[in-house]
């Protein structure tokens, strides 16, 4: 948008004292936060409802993105950026003596989601906006984000995010769109006598569903997209309500949308974990049809007109509930109903970890969704029917959604659409031939691979401006739309001064970070030595413990060998650990306990330092991923599913050290053998492990003197305060099979390290290194993943840069 620095201190001078009746000098940095805040939501409401009216007019296709988490990050910053004011808003601010940085700290970093999952549904809206898709995002505003995490004596405490106290700048209520949603009580047919069924429902719970909207801002393009949050309350009541069980349940109702569940690739079946998805989903599906009917072109053309994306299975029940919508109210018939809801359904799967896939007990279901089980049964029953003439019984018998008394949502989520993708190359093969091979079988052309992907605009634009502006002093700042212009990089890659002035960018960033961790953690770190960075949840199949391992290894070495000739390291660690993952906590407790010990003796000084940040989100990542020099995608291989830490790591010009697990793959081929450092176990050897039986985690303890020496260290003594905790990863290890065989890849991992160590200490090759790893990351930019959805699982139209 157009708005000079003048007009811009104006406006917000201006607002200040509509807001606040205040003064710039009696204002401090909360109420300089909301003031711009309201003022960035007056720049955007025109284009807000313009964008809307034009969807309607011009009878675009709608796509609604269903997730349960949006981790969004800080929208400060990023609504600037992509009104094209940042700069002037900055300046302006500046000239009236405050700091933007000052105001961006003000604001909570609302923690909607777990992990990469959440992140990536925050990705594909901003790129959608951008890339000028219809497109909306459809979730939960859940009261209390993902716990604030504390460490206490080196282990992980959890406290409440409460996110919303001071409330939210970026939100409208709407009050107007509100729906009802129905659980528990019983329901009964009848025939209405007009050739369809009349549900009646008795003594059931009706929840009010309120929407709050946040404007989702295209980059520099006036769209202006809706991400669409759902809060559970009481509906009005009526006058004979008496006044404690309307607290009773209003306390039920509202504990509807009150916490995110803090399981990342884990599946908790609890009761008012089906209630959440239940909630979203009929408060979204039914706001859909009501603001399709605006169109008035009769429900038979729905999904000409709207597509509903299933983000993982926890939106799956979007199936049986646009059924119950089409067959209930808008009394269609079976078949046409069926025909329109896999028409207009369609489905990514994030996993093949089989504690990760859901799996309703069906006795759940029928209590808290009575109609919504009939219909799946229907589903089902059909299903075995019509496949069953077509396919091997044994087949169809495999891939039913209801069996052993439970509701198998992946399947459902198949079986009830029209594209299931997985989310990178490998990812999707692995489900193609063994997870999902069954329907892959049956539904060979629902199956296709859509690589996940980040934007370029948050996390290089926002989170690195050194590098942001010596990229654009090379190649100029198409890369902000066209992200492959990035790879106008490569002809400086023997360019001694652009190297070092790379070089250079990195030392700012590492040395700003250093200050962090100075000021934060008061413990001081070197920037001369390489950085090297694990950020992403806490699991074993991610294998902090390989790199936790090797860290003990170095140090063990350099006890033995002061002189030992090793390029000084600074690890650092982020990670969140589910509450309830106890294996996960001890890793967290042992990693703290090594920290201890490491970066408290004298004798290893500051050849070694071991940084466990406390509270990893998306503020931290901004953080530390301008700093990395090396990005630890260690998972076992067939593990993770894509990754998208690696694309950001990668980005920030940090050297991936790699497994070829997930989007690690397709890293390879983009910046070469040359540019990536790999090790490990390849997918087929661990399927090979499984088949025969043949690895015996002991035999490594017992022949591998580094190893053992390591090992035995979690349990003699070696490290204080974590006796217990070493004990028992011990035993995962060396007496109960190291699931993750994290003992067959130490050597290889350990020898890629080396390489890594030589590399770094030549700073050409390195900075070049780095150079084609920015260079090669503009393919990963979800602009291309949200276009690719769009034309090839979505059908509607999209501004469309070739790549
Ligand atoms: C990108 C991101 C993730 C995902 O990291 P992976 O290494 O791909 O698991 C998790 N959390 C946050 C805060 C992120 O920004």
């Amino acid at each position: 948008m157009d708005l000079s620095k003048r007009k811009f201190k104006e406006d917000f001078k201006k607002m200040l004292t509509e807001v606040y009746s205040m003064g710039l000098k009696e204002s401090e940095a909360t109420e300089q936060f909301f003031t711009l805040g309201n003022l960035i939501r007056s720049y955007v409401a025109k284009n807000w409802s313009r964008t809307n009216q034009a969807y309607i007019e011009k009878g675009k296709k709608q796509v609604y993105y269903f997730s349960m988490e949006f981790l969004l990050g800080r929208m400060l910053k990023s609504n600037l950026l992509n009104l094209g004011i940042l700069e002037t808003v900055r300046d302006g601010l500046s000239d009236l003596g405050i700091d933007l940085e000052a105001l961006v700290q003000i604001e909570p970093d609302p923690g909607l989601g777990n992990g990469g999952l959440g992140r990536l549904a925050a990705c594909f809206i901003d790129s959608m906006a951008t890339s000028e898709i219809p497109a909306h995002g459809n979730g939960i505003r859940y009261k209390y984000g993902l716990f604030k995490q504390k460490f206490v004596n080196g282990y992980q405490v959890e406290l409440p995010e409460n996110w919303l106290q001071n409330g939210n700048v970026w939100e409208t209520r709407k009050m107007h769109a509100a729906v009802t949603v129905r659980f528990y009580g019983h329901v009964w047919l009848e025939h209405s006598g007009k050739g369809y069924l009349v549900p009646h429902y008795e003594d059931a719970q009706e929840v009010l569903a309120v929407p709050y909207d946040s404007a989702v801002i295209g980059f520099n393009n006036e769209i202006v997209n809706t991400l669409r949050l759902w809060s559970a309350e009481v509906p009005p009541q009526d006058e004979s309500t008496d006044y404690w069980s309307f607290i009773h349940q209003r306390n039920e109702i509202e504990s509807i949308s009150e916490v995110l569940y803090p399981d990342d690739s884990n599946y908790e079946g609890r009761l008012l974990r089906l209630k959440q998805e239940y909630f979203f989903v009929s408060a979204g599906v039914q706001s859909i049809i009501r603001h399709y009917k605006k169109m008035h072109l009769g429900i038979e053309h729905l999904a000409e007109k709207v597509a509903i994306h299933i983000n993982d299975t926890h939106p799956a029940l979007c199936i049986p509930e646009l059924m119950r919508i089409l067959l209930d109210e808008e009394h269609m018939d079976w078949e046409h109903a069926w025909h329109l809801t896999i028409n207009t359904m369609s489905y990514t799967n994030h996993t093949i970890m089989t504690e990760a896939m859901e799996k309703w007990p069906i006795e759940m279901i029928q209590t808290l969704l009575p109609r919504i089980v009939q219909i799946i049964c229907e589903i089902d029953r059909r299903y075995v029917m019509e496949m069953g003439r077509l396919f091997d019984t044994d087949l169809i018998q495999s891939t039913r959604i209801v069996e052993g008394g439970h509701v198998r949502m992946a399947h459902m989520a198949i079986i009830g659409s029209h594209s299931i993708n997985g989310v990178a190359q490998l990812h999707t093969n692995i489900l193609k031939e063994k997870v999902l091979h069954p329907f892959y079988l049956i539904y060979p052309s629902k199956f296709n691979n859509k690589t996940n992907g980040i934007t370029q605009r948050r996390w290089l634009m926002l989170a690195n401006e050194p590098l942001r502006h010596l990229i654009d002093r090379k190649i100029g700042n198409e890369w902000a739309t066209m992200p492959t212009e990035l790879k106008m990089l490569k002809a400086f890659r023997e360019d001694k001064r652009t190297l070092q002035e790379l070089a250079e960018v990195k030392r700012q960033n590492k040395v700003r970070f250093a200050r962090f961790v100075e000021e934060s953690m008061g413990l001081e770190i070197n920037p001369e030595a390489i950085f090297d960075v694990q950020i992403k949840r806490l699991h074993a199949y991610k294998r902090q413990l390989l790199n936790l391992l090797h860290i003990l290894s170095l140090y063990f070495k350099l006890k033995e060998h002061p002189e030992a000739d090793l390029h000084p390291r600074v690890f650092i660690f982020g990670a969140k650990a589910a509450p309830s993952y106890t294996y996960a906590k001890q890793i967290i407790k042992l990693i703290n306990s090594v920290a201890e010990l490491i970066n408290h003796d004298p004798d290893i000084h500051d050849k070694l330092k071991l940084v466990f940040v406390e509270n990893y989100g998306v503020s931290l990542a901004e953080r530390i991923i301008p700093a990395a020099d090396v990005s630890e995608q260690i998972s076992l291989a067939s593990k993770e599913a894509s990754g998208t830490s690696n694309m950001k790591l990668m980005l920030n010009g940090a050297v991936t050290l790699a497994t070829l697990d997930g989007a690690n793959v397709e890293i390879r081929e983009h910046v070469g053998e040359d540019n990536i450092v790999l090790f490990g176990l390849r997918t087929d050897e661990v399927y090979h492990y499984y088949k025969d039986g043949t690895y015996h985690a002991h035999d490594y303890y017992e022949k591998n003197q580094v190893l053992h020496r390591v090992l035995n260290a979690l349990i003699d003594g070696t490290i204080p305060g974590a006796e217990a905790e070493g004990y028992a990863i011990f035993d995962s290890l060396v007496r109960y099979g190291d699931e993750y065989f994290v003992l067959r890849d130490f050597d290889d991992y350990a020898a890629a390290q080396e390489r890594i160590d030589r590399l770094y200490r030549d700073s050409l090759i390195w900075q070049k290194m780095a150079l084609i790893n920015i260079a090669s990351a503009g393919i990963f930019s979800s602009d291309y993943t949200v276009q690719q959805y769009a034309s090839q699982i979505w059908d509607v139209s999209s501004k469309v840069h070739r790549i």
